[in-house]
C-alpha cells in the first residue's frame, strides 16, 4: 500500500498512508492527515491547535477477496477564531457513516444487478449495511421530490401485502414519476401530500382519480381550481367488474350441464374488448354463444361497448349527449346491476366528461402498480416500510431487472 494507491484505487485524498496489518483475514490499512491539512471544520482557520483524536474505522474496497479498513486518527482541534473544540471533517465519507464513499459508490453500482442479500454477501457486510447504503442515497435522490412544477397528476391506492394493507400514491403524469406515497388509502392517506403541495405552491391543472369517491372529494377540497378527471380506464374496470358478478348469478342459476358448460371460462372473454378478442382461437363464437344464452347479459355487455364511446368523443358536447343518452338505456333496462351502475356514472359524470379537455387518466399508474408488487418480494427489502416508500418513489428510474 502506498499514498498514491490510497489516491488511486481507493479514491482517499488528502490523507497519507501510514502502514499496514493482517489481522483475522483482514487488511487494516491505517492512514495519517499531516498536520498541516488540519482546517477548522466551521470557519476554515488553517491556524489551529490540536486537542486529541478519536480513532475511526471505515471499511473500503476490497482488495481481491479480503475487505480492507482503513482507520484514522480524527483530530480535535481548537480554533482561535470560533474560540471552540471541534473534530475535524473526513474528507473520504460522511461524519455518521462506517464506510467510505467510494465504497458505498461501489456498492451502489453492484446494487443494480445484485439483491440487497447478495451485495451484503459479496461485499462482506451485514444485510442493514448494504441496505442502509441504499436507503440513504434513494433519501437523498427520491426522498423529497420537487412539486413546485407539477401540472397533471394521478392518484389511485396500491394494495401491499397481507390484510388489506393499502398505500396511496401520486404519479406526476408528465414525468411518469411517483411523487408521493402515503400510508394507506383514503382522505388521510393524502394529507401530507396537501400540505407539501401548498408549501411548494405548485398549481394543479388537472387531476385523474380512481373511482374512490373519496379521492374525487379530497381533490375538491383541497384542490379547488383542478379539473377532475375520471377516467375510462376505472370506469370500464368497475363495469366488468358488475358484469362478471351478472355472469357469475347465471352460472348459479343454470338449469342444464350444458349452459353452464357455455359460460365456463367466459369471463376473461366478457372483460376484453370486443378489438382484442382472438378470432382464430373461437373467442368470439363462445362468447357470443355465452351472450345468446341470456338476455340480460347480452344487454350488460352491449352497453359497456356503449359506455366506452363516450371517451372516444371529439367534443365535450357530444360526449354529453352520448353519456345521457347511455343513462337513459342503461335506467330503461330494468336490470338492477345496471340502474346502480347508471347511478356511479351519473355522480361522476362531470369528471368523465372532463376527460374530452384533458385526456389524462390514471391509466400510468396502472403500470406503475404492476412494478410495486413485484417490489413485494422479500428480498427486495419490502420488510422496511420507509425504505419500500422510497424504493417507489425511485421507480421511474428503475430500467433494469427489479433487484436490490
Ligand atoms: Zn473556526
Amino acid at each position: 500500500m502506498s499514498t498514491s494507491l490510497l489516491y488511486h484505487g481507493f479514491g482517499i485524498v488528502g490523507y497519507q498512508y501510514g502502514s499496514q496489518q493482517f489481522h483475522g483475514g483482514q487488511v487494516i490499512c491505517r492512514i495519517e492527515q499531516a498536520r498541516d491539512r488540519l482546517r477548522c471544520p466551521q470557519c476554515g482557520c488553517d491556524d489551529v491547535w490540536i486537542r486529541g483524536h478519536q480513532e475511526r474505522t471505515f471499511r473500503s474496497l476490497p482488495i481481491g477477496l479480503k475487505p480492507p479498513v482503513v482507520t484514522l486518527d480524527v483530530a480535535r482541534v481548537w480554533c482561535p477564531v470560533c474560540d471552540g473544540v471541534l473534530q475535524v471533517q473526513i474528507g473520504f465519507a460522511d461524519p455518521t457513516k462506517r464506510s467510505t464513499r467510494s465504497f458505498e459508490r461501489y456498492a451502489l453500482q453492484l446494487s443494480r444487478h445484485l439483491t440487497i442479500k447478495d451485495v451484503a454477501e459479496h461485499l462482506q457486510v451485514s444485510w442493514d449495511t448494504s441496505k442502509d447504503i441504499q436507503a440513504s442515497n434513494r433519501q437523498r435522490r427520491f426522498g423529497r421530490p420537487k412539486l413546485h412544477k407539477l401540472q397533471q397528476i394521478a392518484i389511485d391506492e396500491s394494495a401491499v401485502g397481507k390484510g388489506h394493507r393499502y398505500l396511496t400514491v401520486v404519479l406526476n403524469l408528465l414525468s411518469g414519476a411517483v411523487v408521493f406515497v402515503g400510508d394507506g388509502k383514503g382522505v388521510e392517506a393524502l394529507e401530507p401530500f396537501w400540505k407539501r403541495l401548498r408549501r411548494a405552491r405548485a398549481k394543479i391543472q388537472a387531476v385523474a382519480t380512481a373511482r374512490s369517491s373519496a379521492y374525487i372529494r379530497a381533490v375538491r377540497d383541497n384542490l379547488p381550481k383542478a379539473v377532475p378527471v375520471c377516467d375510462h380506464f376505472h370506469v370500464i374496470q368497475l363495469f366488468n367488474d358488475k358484469l362478471s358478478a351478472c355472469r357469475r348469478e347465471l352460472h348459479h342459476q343454470a338449469s342444464s350441464q350444458e349452459e353452464r358448460q357455455i359460460l365456463k371460462g367466459t369471463r376473461g372473454l366478457l372483460r376484453k374488448n370486443p378489438e382484442n378478442l382472438d378470432e382464430d382461437g373461437q373467442e368470439r363464437q363462445r362468447l357470443e354463444e355465452a351472450l345468446g344464452l341470456n338476455k340480460p347479459l347480452t344487454l350488460a355487455y352491449e352497453l359497456k361497448e356503449d359506455l366506452r364511446q363516450i371517451w372516444s368523443q371529439r367534443h365535450k358536447d357530444t360526449a354529453r349527449r352520448v353519456l345521457r343518452d347511455w343513462l337513459a338505456r342503461a335506467r330503461a333496462a330494468d336490470l338492477r346491476m345496471l340502474v346502480q351502475f347508471a347511478a356511479t356514472v351519473e355522480e361522476h359524470q362531470e369528471g368523465i366528461l372532463n376527460y374530452d379537455d384533458d385526456r389524462i387518466s390514471t391509466a400510468p399508474l396502472e403500470g406503475t402498480n404492476n412494478k410495486i408488487q413485484l417490489l413485494k418480494r422479500p428480498a427486495y427489502g419490502f420488510r422496511d416500510q420507509a425504505f419500500f416508500k422510497l424504493k417507489i418513489l425511485g421507480l421511474h428510474e428503475t430500467k433494469h431487472a427489479l433487484v436490490g
